[in-house]
């Protein structure tokens, strides 16, 4: 069983390479950010709860994202193991994320940070906007996105520094060269 966090900033490839590793791995990709857009889309009582949020670039409340993800990491399909691509983005959520994996006995196998420059971060979020069309990938949106997580994600670092799992990887490059840099990281 291979258990992951992808950890950085919007727009530093974390959804790229979950695809890869779980091609790879034969995991599955559990990302906050679609499964809300998902809720969104379907204008189920979850998505209108958190348009609000996403729309302003702000986090939907913890509660809310560790509700989801304790009822997701159960499911069949993540019998192999799992990619948490997006959370947890707050120190509540990594320390209810904790909680819920000892009860569960499901342990972490790596968190991996994927370190970009924040002008590069910019850069390929505003041409994600005009490729996919996402709502909240407008300039104003894309700057406070990045500035919440410099606030409230990045100080996970520090956090999943002291648990030994932490592989810091260069997120600049093709996704081709990123991937082999995650693979020699985790060793699969
Ligand atoms: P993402 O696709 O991961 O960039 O997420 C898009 C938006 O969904 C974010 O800007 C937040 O509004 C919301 N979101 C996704 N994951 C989380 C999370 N773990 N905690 C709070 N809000 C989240």
């Amino acid at each position: 069983m291979t258990n992951l966090v992808l950890l950085g900033p919007p727009g530093a490839g974390k959804g790229t390479q979950a695809k890869i590793l779980c091609d790879r791995l034969n995991i599955v990709q559990i990302s906050t950010g679609d499964i809300l857009r998902e809720a969104v889309k379907n204008g189920t009582k979850l998505g209108l709860e958190a348009k609000k949020y996403m729309d302003a670039g702000e986090l939907v409340p913890d509660e809310v994202v560790i509700g989801i993800i304790e009822d997701r990491i159960v499911q069949e399909d993540c019998k192999n193991g799992f990619i948490l691509d997006g959370f947890p983005r707050t120190v509540a959520q990594a320390e209810a994320l904790d909680k819920i994996l000892k009860e569960k006995n499901l342990p972490l196998s790596a968190v991996i940070h994927f370190m970009v420059p924040e002008e590069e971060l910019t850069k390929r979020l505003l041409g994600r906007a005009e490729k996919e069309g996402r709502s909240d990938d407008n300039l104003e949106t894309i700057k406070n996105r990045i500035a919440v997580y410099f606030e409230k994600t990045a100080p996970l670092v520090e956090y999943y520094k002291k648990t030994g799992i932490l592989k810091e990887i260069d997120g600049l490059g093709t996704v081709e060269e990123i991937a082999e840099k995650v693979k020699e990281a985790i060793g699969k």
